[in-house]
């Protein structure tokens, strides 16, 4: 799913985590819970509008992203403090598959166009594995435009929840 999703499914997290356990295993808790949801969320992220590939030719995809990243910015910059750690983990597959890992693999296919080097060190497997085992039956929609409704049905119901649950900006 998109970033902003993943944000807010990790900010929730880290107040639940915070709210009803204590120290250490609020931390251990958020650590673990923003990373599976991560996994959870991409794996059913084929429901939504989700191109595997950038569409630049494409008016709505391109709409459509800058909408996003400017809701995951906001949503960044608001919770950042105190919420980095539900965020960082939420988002940490991300982070290297695309951040890390994928720059040093271009890097290493400059030189090499053949280089499997770093295939298996995509975390996003783990996503492909629990999608094959748990959700093969979902109908596969990436490419329906249509899917962004869910996601913005899913965006609207996680921006509700996290209204009630108030987060506060300390953790005291
Ligand atoms: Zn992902």
């Amino acid at each position: 799913m998109e970033l902003i999703t993943h944000n807010l499914i990790g900010i929730i997290i880290q107040i639940l985590c915070f709210t009803f356990l204590l120290f250490p295993l609020n931390i251990v808790c958020t650590i673990l819970f923003a990373h599976l949801s991560h996994i959870f969320c991409d794996a059913l992220s084929i429901i939504t509008y989700h191109t595997p590939d950038r569409q630049k030719g494409d008016k709505f995809w391109i709409i459509w992203h800058y909408i996003i990243y400017l809701l995951s910015a906001i949503s960044f910059f608001i919770f950042i403090i105190p919420y980095w750690l539900g965020m960082l983990f939420a988002n940490i597959i991300d982070i290297w598959d695309w951040l890390i890992l994928r720059p040093i693999q271009n890097k290493k296919r400059e030189k090499n166009p053949e280089s499997k080097w770093g295939d298996k060190y995509y975390l996003h497997r783990t996503v492909d594995w629990v999608r094959n085992k748990l959700f093969f039956w979902l109908p596969v929609r990436n490419y329906k435009k249509s899917g962004i409704m869910i996601e913005i049905f899913i965006i609207i119901t996680l921006s509700i929840i996290l209204g009630f649950l108030g987060p506060s900006l300390f953790i005291t």
